[in-house]
């Protein structure tokens, strides 16, 4: 038997199909190889040595976008990440489709969005330069489209590494602050305001020194012992704060830090991964003063959910329920029908075509929602999803993380 762990996890699923309806990449091609169902049998068929990993059953596997919505809906709680994941690894080095100029892509791209980490914390260096030396990689990795949908730069820069008391009020509750390599290098704006945030509510926020990138590009593409090695560096990195909380602002992070005890079992990665909340999450659980208010904006917003967020993490919920702190927001939710958005990680440069084309169908509903602002909790949807907005025409939407809308709307 070739894996005896696939096997036995393979096996759990008993192809009731139930997943189907809910797998983006199955509704686009009605191709059963494309489905949830489909895949778990191809991993399953290698697993028990019927089948061989040819390039053509990888590809099946490489084409899922680990969006998980069928894990989130699956009766017999099949753990179809863990799987893909762990098939992905196994097989890294064997028969993957795809050109050398392909594969120099992709590993170019996990390099640019992951190379924050290069320099970490140097967020007075980091900004403007790095921002345009990310663009001048990705187009030089054939992912201009990626690059048109960065955030303008943002002139402040990043926090250094510290502790930061509440200058506020009286000190409330504490956090660990995951930084992580996009939301340092691309999104600046969502970690200044959710310390703001966080501020306002009396928090003191630790920023450890010396984490890194969470790994899940790695893990994903099926690069665990990269991966590994940015765990244990995080592991250590946040054993320095005692903080109760790790808060993640990134939600596809924040996925990845929460499944560290799953994925490198260990009593202080099990700790640590207790700890981890999506920042929403974290913000909705405390205790709001009665005098914190937020300026009125009269104005309509689209609540994009990202898979991570909602089909993993399951936190979605809160971002809602937060933003109706500011009077005067009209809150629109995409409806739960809404398929993934096609960034998926790296997704959205290994595979463009099915990127683009379910990200279609999100951009229609945001087009007709007549919203002016459109949040989303991952900045790899934030990417995709600006750039597709302008593409459109539709540059005006300005994307922004919920938090950073609480953030410019406190009184
Ligand atoms: S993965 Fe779960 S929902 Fe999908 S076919 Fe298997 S058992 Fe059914
Ligand atoms: S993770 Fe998403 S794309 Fe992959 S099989 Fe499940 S539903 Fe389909």
């Amino acid at each position: 038997m070739s894996d005896p762990v696939l096997a036995q996890q393979t096996d759990i699923c008993v192809k009731c199909g139930l997943c189907l309806p809910y797998c983006p990449t199955y509704q686009k091609t009605r191709d059963e190889n494309e489905s949830p169902r489909g895949r778990l049998s191809l991993i399953q068929g290698w697993a028990r040595d019927e089948l061989k990993a040819t390039p053509k059953l990888n590809a099946h596997v490489d084409n899922c976008l680990l969006c998980r919505a069928c894990e989130s809906v699956c009766p017999a709680y099949v753990p179809y990440g863990q799987i893909v994941d762990h098939f992905r690894s196994v097989t890294y080095h064997q028969n993957r489709e795809g050109s050398l100029s392909l594969r120099l892509k992709k590993t170019l791209m996990r390099g640019v969005l992951t190379g924050a980490t290069l320099a970490p914390m140097a967020g007075q260096v980091m900004g403007g330069v790095a921002a345009s030396a990310v663009k001048t990689l990705a187009c030089l990795a054939g992912a201009g489209e990626m690059a048109a949908g960065l955030p303008t730069a943002y002139s402040r820069p990043l926090p250094s590494p510290g502790s930061y008391p509440s200058t506020t009020r009286a000190e409330t509750a504490r956090a660990s602050l995951f930084l992580g390599c996009t939301a340092e290098l691309l999104d600046r704006e969502t970690v200044i305001s959710a310390m703001a945030v966080m501020n306002h509510l009396g928090i003191r926020v630790d920023i450890p020194e010396r984490q890194t990138c969470c790994g899940a590009l790695h893990q994903h593409a099926g690069d665990a012992s990269s991966a590994a090695k940015r765990i244990e560096q995080n592991l250590t990195a946040f054993a320095d704060s005692d903080a109760p909380a790790i808060v993640s602002l990134a939600s596809g992070c924040g996925v990845m830090l929460g499944e560290y005890g799953q994925t490198a079992p260990s009593v202080s990665a099990q700790g640590f991964s207790r700890r981890v909340r999506d920042i929403s999450q974290f913000l909705a659980e405390q205790t709001w003063p009665a005098d914190l208010a937020f300026k009125p904006l009269p104005t309509t917003a689209c609540l994009h959910s990202p898979c991570s967020l909602k089909n993993v993490l399951r936190a979605d919920r809160h971002a809602a329920t937060l933003l109706g702190r500011i009077p005067g927001l009209k809150v629109i939710a995409l409806p739960a029908q809404v398929h993934c958005c096609g960034a998926g990680g790296s997704y959205l440069v290994d595979h463009p075509e099915m990127a683009a084309e379910l990200r279609d169908d999100v951009l229609d509903r945001i087009d007709g929602s007549q919203s002016s602002v459109l949040l989303t909790s991952n900045p790899g949807c934030a990417m995709h999803l600006r750039a597709g907005l302008k593409q459109r025409g539709l540059g005006a939407i300005e994307v922004l993380h919920p938090v950073t809308l609480l953030a410019r709307q406190l009184a």
